[in-house]
């Protein structure tokens, strides 16, 4: 169950951001022994909870990957993270899909190779979509 958030994101502003949208910072100053680049929110997570254990990865609640706010944080399972990642990843994606069919309606008259072209999926993935569109199955 994904804990409630009553406070609002914290973007302390440095580090430098990766392609992936998560911060790096240096652990002590640049030059130093021991110095280099880590996650920032696990940096904060270790500094004020303590060290996150082998196999462990921090999982923003909030879904925002540069907040440094503990509380919407959550320290799991390396293999969770990654299926509950793909598993909202995947209903975006989904719902992104099912609007835009919703939106303009030319895109139902399209072929599944043309449509799995155009969203970057597979066509037994926009099958599945379709099925589930036509079913009425969308939260938009
Ligand atoms: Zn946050």
């Amino acid at each position: 169950m994904p804990k409630s958030i009553n406070t609002t994101c914290l973007d302390p502003g440095f580090g430098y951001e990766n392609g992936d949208g998560y911060v790096r910072i240096w652990n002590y100053p640049k030059g130093e022994d021991g110095a280099r680049l880590v996650m920032r929110h696990r940096w904060f997570w270790e500094l004020q909870v303590g060290e996150i254990p082998d196999g462990y990865e921090i999982d923003h609640v909030c879904k925002n990957r540069r907040c440094c706010n503990i509380e919407h944080f959550r320290c799991i399972p390396k293999s969770q993270h990654v299926v509950e990642n793909n598993t909202s990843r995947y209903s975006r994606d989904y719902n992104n899909f099912a609007t835009d069919l919703l939106k303009y309606h030319y895109l139902q008259d399209l072929s599944q190779p043309k449509l799995a072209a155009k969203y970057g999926k597979s066509q037994s993935t926009i099958c599945n979509w379709l099925k589930k569109f036509n079913k009425g199955e969308f939260h938009v």
